[in-house]
């Protein structure tokens, strides 16, 4: 299994994001029965990650969604935003 690509995260307040790109190395998303949420978010003044490096989703507990196997985020690719205050996954499709 290959770990997917953040594409894309548009949570500006997250310590990893810079100009709109993921700098965690892995992230993990789910850690919330209810949405997709990325549990990597934190909110900080210092700059988090590598800037040399975009993130990847290494690990996914939302098991419902289509992309999901064995826990694991098999999409080409994800995208991560504000959906209402949270940091979601927005390639979150649930089965
Ligand atoms: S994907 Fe998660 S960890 Fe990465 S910048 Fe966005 S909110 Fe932060």
């Amino acid at each position: 299994m290959d770990m997917p690509v953040v594409n894309s995260c548009q949570v500006d307040a997250c310590a990893y994001n810079d100009q709109h790109t993921c700098h965690a190395l892995a992230i993990t998303v789910g850690n919330s029965s209810s949405h997709a949420q990325c549990d990597t978010f934190f909110d900080a003044d210092v700059q988090g990650g590598d800037p040399g490096h975009v993130g990847h989703v290494g690990a996914c507990k939302m098991g419902d969604c289509q992309h999901n196997v064995q826990l694991e985020c098999q999409a080409p690719a994800i995208a991560v935003g504000l959906q209402q205050t949270q940091a979601d996954c927005l390639t979150y499709a649930p089965a």
